[in-house]
């Protein structure tokens, strides 16, 4: 918004006298924005720590930002600074709700190998609690291409394998822009989504074609500001370190 007000106000200060000027006469001013500051902020200096002006969802210590599917106490262990999803504790659900966010998290599959394919560290970032960004042991275990590691699920593959060994922390650096819909419920913009993994773009302004389905094809339902939802695939995958940016 702030990038479409600045170049606004920039064709307007132009155009408003200097459509039959010759350039080089233009005054260079003009075309320099100065009343629209970025915020200042203090970056993350080191790998762990989390941007000044993040949302922190959990900083190790303990999941008062979550509940259950339910709305209710989340039952996933919290240990060594990482929370683990915990056999029959559901999902986790973010109190807060979001729309278009900058989102950090890492996760680690199991270092012991367990099972193979979808089962094998099968976990998953529901953005806006309904669109499946994949967590999996992508690493030397085959599955298909648009449900492995990276990919946005059953619909977009990624454009490389970035994926680290079991037992490895890894991180994803999402920038999601949420859908919006018209008052009757038709789909005005879908949902995009880049994906940046330990490093490595794997998503790129990818379009999100509808919530993640198993079976058959996605279709839109129209929603507001959702959760962050993070999958109990019933495999014990970790996570640490998830901050937030609103957009
Ligand atoms: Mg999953």
């Amino acid at each position: 918004m702030q990038n479409y007000l600045s170049f606004l106000l920039m064709v307007l200060s132009v155009t408003s006298w200097a459509q039959n000027t010759p350039r080089e006469s233009l005054d260079p001013k003009v075309t320099e924005v100065w009343d629209l500051k970025p915020k200042k902020i203090t970056p993350a200096i080191k790998l762990g720590d989390a941007p000044s002006d993040a949302i922190i969802l959990f900083d190790g210590k303990d999941l008062s930002k979550w509940t259950d599917n339910a709305g209710g106490e989340p039952k996933w262990e919290v240990k060594d600074g990482a929370i683990t999803v915990t056999k029959g504790g559901g999902d986790l659900k973010t109190k807060q709700t979001f729309s278009d966010m900058q989102l950090h998290i890492e996760w680690r599959t199991p270092a012991e190998v367990v099972g193979d394919g979808q089962g094998r560290g099968n976990s998953g970032i529901f953005l806006q609690d309904r669109y499946e960004l994949q967590v999996l042991d992508s690493y030397e275990s085959p599955t298909y291409s648009n449900g492995q590691a990276g990919s946005i699920y059953k619909q977009s593959i990624p454009l490389v394998n970035a994926c680290l060994k079991p037992g490895e922390w890894q991180a994803y650096d999402i920038v999601y822009n949420a859908p919006h819909f018209s008052e009757n419920g038709r789909v005005l913009v879908p949902a995009f989504v880049t994906v940046i993994h330990n490093g490595v773009l794997v998503q790129n302004h990818t379009q999100i074609y509808g919530p993640t389905e198993y079976k058959g094809l996605p279709v839109y339902q129209p929603h507001s500001k959702a959760s962050l939802r993070l999958q109990n695939h019933g495999n014990p995958v970790s996570y640490r370190n998830i901050w937030v940016r609103e957009l």
